[in-house]
């Protein structure tokens, strides 16, 4: 029996036994595209979800995740019969499906395309526990994927390798993260694949009868130093990792020392320690592989010490040195201190979390909001338990999606105009309207996360000045701006300046007249008209030139060269 099966039947009545009932009931009569009833699916993503300790509500959502999208079954019957926090959940996995991931070539990077959509993905969720059911949704999803039609195939497995594993990775979930990889790999890179499958097995056999024979060596050498690890087993490492890894070592297999890794488990920190010394007391480290991701954890927040030691018959051995709790966030991440938190009752096994836990915690939450540039300061409410599953780290940015599916990433209250200049000068310049999820909307509408926005554009069409007031980007506002100039100066028009009056005054002398305008004349200004005037009882006669620009630049040049043309006092110009 599952651990699902015995919390069902622990409490017929409960949430997760309810929703599981419905769920069935729903779903019935559909089948998978492997023939199964589509029961299993949901069965299968609520089991994950115990296997990852979640709450209830989140296993009881993870039965019923499919529901409103592909049953009859209303939002509101979900709701009347589960109650607001289910439904949140469901109506969040739901929402996240209508996302759509393309990686087809486009003018911003691939990158940035999936670094937005990740976003985009989080800022949806609102709540960790909305990723965690798409999480379990999508790895149901990978493990059956043979079922699916090959180009279906290639398009999960791709957005799976570029959405779904990082995101797991960045909360620290790197079990989830490298199973996900793993099952995308052989639909991303066939050849490579088969090349694995014929070249490592053997290599990793190698390895574990070595490592099974050094077992009970470190196992004794620990025992005489009075440590008494929890367990010493083999970590093999993935196919899609290990392919990476290979193809920085000319594809020898040889040179990869952690293909297969001896993974020790210990009490206590200071014991992490010990272990390591122990060991090197016995086994040298090679040079520069001592890694302390207990002193320093990744960004991602896992901790562990790695070592390459050399070995009997002068092999490189990896050992992997950490506590059971290291390991266990280290495995689950972000989802094992939400099991603390919600099981933290010593009935069931569990330690209560302690403070320094609520500490690590913020941690995560920092981690999310490191994500966005402008971190603010975290919230350390020690109140604030349930908020770290509230997903506000984008709560000043939204995520907009193009109808090809790229996201956009602005700030709030961010309109259709900002998108439309986000996507192209050209395409901002000549915006006339705007749908958004296929309705019309006017221009000043404010876009929400998810908002699929379609620009309609009129060939052109000039931006007005009135869009300064309703823009909330620099880029679109300056972009109006210059497109607002540029229409002064090309169409003229009568409050624009269109003319320069310059205004020199200086000694008259002979030849002074035919050297200004011979400078005016090859700073390629053209001249309109050209008067001496002189005042009565005045030495310095002014010389008033008009000329046929308006341009400031050009004029500040041309200054600069007459006020060097001698006798010349002072130099001035007004446009109208
Ligand atoms: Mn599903």
């Amino acid at each position: 029996m599952t651990s699902l099966e015995k919390l069902i039947k622990k409490e017929p009545k409960g949430l997760v036994a309810r929703a599981a009932k419905f769920s069935e009931k729903a779903h019935r009569g559909q089948k998978r595209k492997s023939g199964e009833p589509y029961f299993c699916h949901p069965k299968a993503v609520a089991e994950i979800l115990t296997k990852w300790n979640l709450d209830e509500a989140t296993i009881a959502a993870g039965f019923l995740h499919d529901i409103v999208e592909d049953t009859p079954a209303t939002h509101d019957e979900v709701e009347k019969e589960f109650g607001k926090e289910v439904t949140f959940i469901v109506d969040g996995v739901t929402k996240l499906g209508q996302i759509k991931y393309r990686g087809e070539a486009s003018k911003i990077s691939a990158r940035t395309k999936a670094e937005n959509l990740r976003k985009l993905f989080l800022a949806l969720s609102e709540d960790l526990r909305v990723v965690f059911v798409k999480l379990a949704d999508r790895l149901h999803n990978m493990r059956t994927l043979d079922a699916l039609p090959h180009n279906k195939q290639r398009r999960i497995a791709l957005e799976t390798d570029e959405i779904y594993a990082p995101l797991a990775y960045r909360l620290g979930m790197h079990n989830i993260s490298g199973e996900l990889r793993d099952l995308a790999f052989p639909y991303l890179h066939p050849v490579e694949n088969e090349w694995l499958e014929k070249n490592v097995p053997e290599a990793y056999e190698e390895r574990r009868r070595y490592l099974e024979k050094l077992k009970p060596e470190v196992e004794k050498i620990l025992k005489e130093n009075k440590i008494k690890p929890l367990s010493v087993d083999f970590r093999a490492k993935r196919f899609s990792s290990l392919y990476s890894k290979l193809l920085r070592y000319d594809m020898d297999l040889t040179r990869i020392y952690d293909l297969v890794a001896l993974r020790i488990i210990v009490k206590s920190i200071s014991e992490c320690y010990a272990t390591m010394g122990i060991i090197h007391s016995l086994w040298p480290p090679l040079p520069g592989r001592i890694k302390d991701y207990i002193a320093m954890p990744k960004p991602n927040g896992y901790r562990s010490i790695h070592t390459t030691i050399i070995a009997p018959e002068n092999k490189f051995v990896e050992i992997q040195i950490r506590t059971e709790q290291m390991h266990d966030e280290n495995e689950n991440g972000i989802a094992a201190h939400w099991l603390y938190k919600v099981h933290g009752d010593p009935k069931n096994g569990k330690m209560p979390l302690p403070t320094s836990r609520l500490a690590q915690e913020v941690q995560w939450v920092q981690q999310l909001r490191n994500w966005q540039e402008k971190s603010e300061s975290i919230n350390t409410d020690p109140d604030a338990y349930i908020n770290a599953m509230k997903i506000d780290i984008f709560k000043d940015r939204i995520f907009a999606v193009t109808p090809k599916g790229e996201v956009l990433d602005l700030p709030v209250g961010a309109t259709p105009i900002d998108f439309a200049y986000q996507i192209h000068t050209d395409v901002g310049n000549s915006c006339v309207g705007a749908k958004i999820n296929d309705k019309f909307v006017s221009l000043d509408h404010e876009l929400r996360s998810g908002d699929v926005v379609q620009i309609i554009t009129q060939a052109k069409k000039k931006p007005s000045a009135s869009w300064l007031k309703i823009v909330k980007t620099t880029g679109a506002r300056d972009k109006i701006r210059a497109a607002l100039n540029q229409d002064r100066k090309s169409i003229g028009g009568n409050r624009a300046p269109t003319r320069a009056d310059i205004k020199i005054t200086a000694e008259d002398r002979l030849g002074l007249l035919k050297e200004l305008t011979a400078i005016i004349t090859r700073s390629h200004i053209y001249i309109n008209d050209l008067k001496t005037v002189t005042h009565p009882g005045n030495n310095f006669p002014n010389v008033k030139v008009q000329c046929e620009t308006a341009d400031r630049k050009k004029l500040d040049k041309l200054l600069l060269k007459l006020k060097k043309v001698r006798g010349v006092r002072e130099v001035g110009y007004t446009l109208s």
